[in-house]
């Protein structure tokens, strides 16, 4: 419903939850962190200044928005926000946490795929200002925080 892909569309997050790594995609294989039958937590391939290596959510079906998101995966998505949330806290050691969601190009959504987006918020980071202007985190750097994330779930779930 209310959908913007074209009909050609190559999803990159369909290609990462495939296990491809190529130029339409920005996500590597080590920025998924967790999976599980119905959702991926991913390290975004962007960061805010202040508040790099933050998570998305993402089902594994291919779905573009919170329109067609059926309610037993929402509910998942949900619970799985509350749990990484926790687990930046307890990471990050964060202030706090700034959870996101954009739907259609109006609201600034790039990736035509449903995605949650989970930011670690710090006193002072002036999130609101500078999340305008997103830029890219490098690999190496978001493998670091993939590998913390990918270790706390070992550990606590
Ligand atoms: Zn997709």
């Amino acid at each position: 419903m209310f959908n913007h892909a074209k009909s050609d569309y190559e999803c990159p997050i369909c290609l990462a939850i495939n296990g491809i790594e190529n130029d339409d995609t920005m996500i590597k294989q080590e920025d998924i962190f967790y999976q599980d039958d119905s959702i991926l937590g991913i390290i975004n391939s962007k960061y805010v200044e202040y508040n790099p290596g933050h998570i998305i959510l993402v089902p594994r079906e291919h779905i573009e928005n919170i329109y067609d998101l059926p309610d037993e995966i929402g509910a998942r998505i949900f619970k799985m926000s509350r749990i990484f949330s926790i687990a930046l806290k307890e990471i990050r050691k964060c202030d706090g946490i700034t959870i996101r969601q954009n739907n259609e190009p109006a609201s600034n959504q790039h990736a035509f795929h449903y995605h949650l987006h989970i930011f670690p918020r710090f006193e002072g980071d002036d999130f609101e200002k500078l999340s305008q202007n997103a830029n890219i985190l490098e690999p190496i750097e978001r493998k670091k925080y993939a590998d913390d994330l990918r270790n706390w779930v070992k550990t606590n779930m």
